[in-house]
């Protein structure tokens, strides 16, 4: 019997209670599609990863993009103005390092999280095109990324 294929999915999709609210995005549509294709989950969430709780104050890119804050040139910022850069970016190495670890060249992720987002984001508490943190970083590192709305049934 030959191994599943393993793809990194954002774990609030798959129904873990990680939101900054505590909530998830559980997307059956997505579980579904993914059995249907052979292809096995393994479920990350790089906020948590990173060291934030869950529940967690909403966070955004302060000013530009995600690729600026991997650069070193912008920061990650709650709603109350707290830096979480650190966090954020952390979370995104432990992504990237999961999927090497599994052998991953495929990731479904969240849209619109400052982390997870790779067609819009939050910049400066707008949402905008572009990716969140750990999208621009396995973009970075060739790992394709495709954006799931969540909550489908
Ligand atoms: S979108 Fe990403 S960072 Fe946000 S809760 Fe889901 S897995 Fe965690």
């Amino acid at each position: 019997m030959t191994e599943a294929r393993k793809v990194l999915v954002s774990a609030c999709l798959l129904g873990r209670e990680c939101r900054y609210d505590a909530r998830a995005n559980t997307d059956r549509l997505l579980e579904r599609d993914l059995e249907a294709h052979g292809l096995e989950a393994v479920a990350f969430c790089p906020e948590e990863h990173g060291g934030l709780g869950t529940p967690r104050p909403p966070a955004w890119i302060e000013r530009e993009s995600a690729a600026a804050v991997l650069d070193g040139r912008d920061r990650v910022v709650t709603d109350s103005g707290a830096d979480v850069t650190a966090q954020f970016v952390r979370g995104a190495e432990g992504a990237l390092a999961a999927c090497r670890t599994h052998g991953i060249e495929r990731a479904f992720l969240k849209a619109r999280s400052p982390s997870c987002g790779s067609c819009h984001t939050h910049v400066a508490n707008t949402l905008v095109e572009g990716r969140g943190i750990t999208a621009e970083l396995l973009h970075r590192h060739g790992i394709e990324v495709t954006s799931v709305e969540g909550r489908r049934e």
